[in-house]
């Protein structure tokens, strides 16, 4: 038989940790990945350089490998690929889909579009560069609506101009922006199924956008509930989420599952943790997971 064209990933920044909300997304797609009888690759993203914290990147791999992920082929570092973000922006160039852009944050700030509640881009420097201003960074034209069906979410659809705006591919410092890099690796990857946090619901459309104008394949989308502190808080960094070191790996796993919908059996989290991904394997159901963007943090069993 033909091989499966199934093909996931699971592509976290390396800003700190793996934390219980990573975890999820990391256990969702690996799960539906070898559910679908799929590859499963893994990528570091680190196109963010201020955002990276030096070791983190180490830390997540290792702590990947002791909960017993396998990836299948080589790690992608993000930070590594700069001449392939520069290929898709110079295709976006000679197509008159992106434009230099000389706004600063204040001015934009102060626009009156900003002073209507909007973060949207003003479109100041949409049809040409005002006199003596030097480009900072470079946009993509945001037309047009994006619809898609998400997998746990259901139907998804936003107005590009109205809900994102003319949107950053080339930062200021000079950094290519995580929305053109997710979409070029994703592409060059071969990605048919993206199963990643419902944060990211929202910069899907513009991922999607992006695809069409590089005339790239549109992957399905699956958008797992993210996983909150007791405040309601996504868990990260910022909010002092525990990394996921800290627990044994069958009780965490475990968490994860029932966190995605999932029923493990009572005792399982004491159980070694082959046996927890035999259970998982077997039962993983994605048609099981609630279709909210939040929930909070399911709670791990302390070890016997
Ligand atoms: N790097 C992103 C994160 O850690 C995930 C990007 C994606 O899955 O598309 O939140």
């Amino acid at each position: 038989t033909a091989p499966s064209p199934y093909v996931g990933r699971f592509a976290p920044s390396p800003s700190g940790p793996l934390h219980f909300g990573s975890l999820v997304a990391a256990a969702g797609s690996y799960l539906e990945a070898r559910h679908r009888g799929g590859r499963w690759l893994l990528r570091i993203e680190d196109v963010d350089t201020p955002r990276t914290v030096v070791g983190a990147a180490g830390g997540i791999i290792a702590t990947l490998a002791r909960f017993g992920f396998e990836w299948d082929g080589e790690i992608v570092w993000q930070s590594r690929r700069r001449d392939a973000y520069q290929a898709a922006l110079d295709r976006l160039k000679t197509a008159g889909h992106a434009f230099p852009c000389a706004c600063t944050r204040r001015e934009m700030a102060d626009s009156a579009l900003a002073r209507d509640g909007s973060r949207r881009y003003p479109g100041t420097c949409r049809d040409g560069l005002p006199p003596g201003r030097r480009a900072r960074a470079w946009r993509v034209r945001a037309e047009g609506t994006v619809g898609f069906e998400d997998a746990i979410q259901g139907w998804q659809q936003e107005d590009l101009a109205l809900d994102a705006g003319d949107y950053v591919v080339l930062r200021a410092d000079g950094l290519f922006a995580y929305q053109l890099a997710v979409v070029v690796d994703d592409a060059e990857a071969g990605v048919t199924h993206v199963v990643r946090g419902a944060d990211l619901l929202d910069s899907t459309a513009r991922q999607i956008h992006l695809q069409g104008l590089l005339g790239m394949p549109q992957p399905a989308y699956a958008h797992l509930p993210v996983a909150t502190n007791a405040a309601g808080e996504k868990l990260s960094k910022q909010t002092r989420a525990d990394a996921i070191d800290a627990y044994p790996p069958a009780a965490a796993l475990c968490a994860a599952l029932r966190f995605l919908g999932q029923a493990p059996p009572a005792g399982l989290d004491q159980a070694p943790l082959a046996e927890v991904w035999r259970w998982a394997f077997q039962h993983w159901q994605l048609g099981t997971v609630p279709r909210r963007r939040h929930s909070p943090t399911t709670p791990i069993d302390p070890p016997r």
